[in-house]
């Protein structure tokens, strides 16, 4: 398979080309460098069609066979890794180390989902009646992924879906389209067709998509505001939706910690991906006993970090992934200058390209655009504070609960603090640990639903209760 040429879709199993197609670029050179297809309506279709076709026989493939199918799809993305990662680099900007790092973690996390037990509960087994439920397939899944990790993000749909017995149509950002296509065509050799369908297009085909009445679910991980038009047009069928949206999570730092440790930590959690991570940290409270201590630690680690075209070694951060994001990281950037915050700068980047240096804020007020809004680039606000009780409630004054994490020894005191946080998940002393065995959620404006565990997959299937009277059996 030639990685780097010749972009399809994955319709009924076939590799499917269109007559428009759409641009895809390198974000750390702004230019074209491939081109990926325009889904048709009539090919939107096709795909519909096609998975509502499978689905009649891939709910009834045996638990086991769909278990097996999914474990060589693991194997298979773990065979193809180095070129994966390679385009994975240049549609995407990350360096390829974290472009392995993706495929490898989309591998592991269906090898876990495709061991994940489906509960059955049998409520009474007497000589009168048995009661049960059982949890079934539901049908055509809708997935929409971002750009931030493409390929992580809907395997994270795909793998449970498939295992619940759904079907799929993959919709990837039409920023990153290039990897999920090559995965589509991949795995066509693994399941069945009509199973997994990839379809790629421009922002006309997220809400076709929506709208369409042959999906059952829309499963959804993007920006809070295509979230809540999401949530609209599923309404309009009664769609089940899973939404992961937006974050601005907070770290809150003790005066008891290891400045020079934790400083580490906390910069990985804020900028690794270029701070496109949707649980990086976004506001870092810090207590006034460490604070200076803790900035000027975080801007000796900035001024080293290289800046660069991923595709180069020795770099540690790429581009931001597209210019819409980027403008808007810019924009937030100009917003803090005319508002005379103080603001300090990691390493010079690249003047081509879509390169913002690190930045941190040096404590803006809290109504500060910087500090409300989600930034999903390297700009960070450090804010200082004194009380837990104040911090608390800063902490919690968000429209998002995504996650939030606490850095102190005192890990009683860490746990209460945990304890009053309004959010999906909360890491002591950790940072952006995500397992596929362990349900994910955000709160507030941060979403609706589970993503992961067995509380994900079970929102890829029905409780389907069984009432069997025993009665006439035993005249
Ligand atoms: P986005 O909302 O712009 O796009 C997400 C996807 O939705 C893309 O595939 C896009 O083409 C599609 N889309 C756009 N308009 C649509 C519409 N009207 N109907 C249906 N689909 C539509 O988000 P993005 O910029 O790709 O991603 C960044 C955002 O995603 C950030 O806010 C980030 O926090 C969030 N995110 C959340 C999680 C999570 O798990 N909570 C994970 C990653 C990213």
């Amino acid at each position: 398979m030639d990685f780097f040429d010749l972009f399809n879709m994955t319709i009924d199993g076939a590799q499917t080309a269109s007559a428009k197609r759409i641009a895809v670029y390198n974000p750390a050179t702004g230019e074209v460098f491939a081109h990926a297809p325009d889904c048709t309506p009539a090919q939107l279709e096709s795909a519909v069609a096609a998975a509502e076709k499978a689905f009649r026989s891939w709910r009834a493939t045996p638990l086991e066979e769909r278990r097996a199918r999914l474990i060589e799809a693991a194997a298979c993305l773990r065979r193809n890794i180095d070129p994966l990662a390679h385009l994975f680099t240049r549609e995407h900007g990350r360096p390829v180390e974290g472009a392995r790092q993706e495929i490898e973690d989309a591998a592991r996390w269906i090898e876990a989902v495709a061991q994940m037990p489906i509960p059955e509960h049998v409520y009474e087994d007497s000589d009168a009646q048995r009661v049960e439920t059982r949890y079934v397939a539901i049908g055509v899944v809708c997935a929409i992924a971002p750009w931030n990790f493409p390929v992580s993000l809907a395997v994270w749909k795909v793998a449970p879906a498939l295992l619940a017995g759904n079907t799929v149509v993959l919709k990837p950002s039409p920023f990153t389209p290039l990897c999920t296509l090559k995965v589509g065509e991949l795995f066509s050799a693994i399941f069945p067709p009509g199973v997994l369908n990839v379809v790629s297009g421009g922002d006309q085909l997220g809400p076709l998509m929506t709208q369409h009445p042959g999906f059952a679910k829309i499963s959804f991980t993007g920006s809070t505001a295509t979230g809540k038009r999401v949530m609209q047009s599923a309404a309009q069928d009664l769609k089940r939706v899973t939404l992961e949206l937006g974050g601005n999570d907070a770290a809150i730092v003790m005066p008891d910690i290891d400045v020079d440790e934790v400083a580490q930590k906390i910069f990985f959690s804020s900028f690794i991906n270029t701070a496109q991570i949707c649980v990086a940290t976004k506001r870092l409270y810090v207590h006034e006993a460490i604070y200076d201590r803790l900035r000027d630690a975080l801007v000796a680690i900035a001024k080293n970090a290289v800046v660069g075209d991923g595709a180069e070694q020795g770099v540690l951060l790429g581009p931001i992934q597209n210019k819409r994001q980027y403008d808007r990281v810019i924009e937030l950037i100009k917003d803090a200058r005319r508002q005379r915050l103080a603001l300090i700068q990691g390493a010079s980047v690249p003047v081509k390209g879509y390169f913002v240096p690190v930045t941190i804020v040096d404590n803006p007020p809290d109504d500060a655009r910087v500090v409300r809004e989600e930034a999903f680039g390297p700009v960070l606000p450090m804010l200082r504070f004194s009380s837990v009780d104040d911090v608390v409630r800063r902490a919690n004054d968000s429209e998002f609960g995504l996650a939030a994490s606490i850095w102190s020894k005192d890990l009683q005191a860490a746990t209460a603090i945990a304890e009053q946080l309004d959010v999906g998940t909360v890491w002591i002393n950790q940072v952006i640990n995500l397992r596929p065995d362990t349900p994910f959620a955000g709160r507030k404006k941060s979403g609706l639903g589970v993503e992961n565990g067995l509380d994900g997959l079970l929102e890829y299937m029905a409780p389907k209760s069984t009432y069997l009277s025993k009665a006439q059996t035993r005249t």
